[in-house]
């Protein structure tokens, strides 16, 4: 099933049931796949598992297909949430899709004092989401939020979202990288002492953040600072790293799966 096209859709899914593609999955299977009637398509829609299809009526800007098989439950996201402060255009695009490939449910782009961006394309970042979602097999697409300053956001999350606050800077600053005091802790530390529940790891822009920001940040109940080791990363690398870091030691990566969220039955 590897080969065949993976899309994702808004309608429900049920077998035997017809669901119609849009206008740019209809051209993509018509013109760039140059599928035919009976061709097989999968179809997900974040809610009814992933199916196999087939085409039903294929013409040029419309699509229909019919679900036949499930393939795949539905399964529940982690409850990861990517706080991350928006970059250069094609720096934020790897962001968005870096972090759907690793299995974020959420991805809420923040301002941060320090932040070049002056504009975010939130619907492009959707789009973005979306095709990684279809790309790399996962079950949903992760929600992306309108940008919004950085202390509103943290204030909006759930209760009890331990906020993960990657922070490479020391406290001295009259020292190159902030001295060696006030340094947070190696995120593999905070990341084994914590318990299960959600989680949000926060990454701030190509300059950091600011020093009343990190003052702040660190006098936030749920917010932990941590460290990635003793180079600068990129942002874009920092937030591949942390989030590869929380799956591993809390996530999808430790072989324990969520509990499927919906009910199995086809
Ligand atoms: N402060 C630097 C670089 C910022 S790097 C400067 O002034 O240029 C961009 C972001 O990546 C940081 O805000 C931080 O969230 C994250 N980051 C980079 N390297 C890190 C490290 N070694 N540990 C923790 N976070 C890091």
């Amino acid at each position: 099933m590897g080969n065949v096209p993976r899309l994702f859709v808004t309608s429900d899914i049920a077998r035997d049931g017809f669901v119609a593609l849009d206008e740019g999955q209809a051209k993509y299977l018509s013109r760039v796949m140059r599928l035919k009637k009976g061709d097989a398509v999968r179809v997900f829609n974040g809610r009814d598992g992933e199916w196999r299809s087939e085409i039903d009526m294929i013409e040029g800007r419309s699509v229909l297909v019919k679900a036949r098989e499930r393939l795949k439950d539905q399964a529940a996201t982690m409850p990861l949430t990517l706080l991350f402060a928006p970059l250069k255009k094609t720096r934020t695009d790897f962001v968005v899709e870096k972090a759907t490939e690793m299995g974020v449910a959420r991805i809420i782009p923040v301002m941060t004092d320090y932040t070049q961006a002056s504009r975010v394309r939130e619907d492009r970042l959707e789009k973005i989401a979306l095709e990684a979602a279809e790309q790399t097999e996962r079950m949903d697409i992760p929600r992306v939020d309108r940008a919004q300053a950085l202390f509103a956001a943290i204030a909006d999350l759930e209760d009890h979202t331990t906020v993960l606050f990657c922070d490479e800077a020391g406290d001295d600053a009259s020292r190159a990288w902030g001295g060696d005091s006030g340094r947070a802790a190696p995120m593999v530390d905070v990341l084994t002492r914590l318990g299960d529940g959600a989680g949000a790891i926060l990454v701030g822009p190509e300059g950091g953040f600011s020093p009343a920001e990190r003052e702040h940040l660190r006098a936030l109940p749920h917010v932990e600072p941590v460290t990635l080791g003793p180079r600068i990363l990129r942002a874009e690398t920092a937030v591949v790293a942390a989030l590869a870091l929380w799956q591993a030691i809390r996530g999808d990566w430790t072989g324990t799966l969520p509990d499927p969220a919906e009910d199995k039955t086809p």
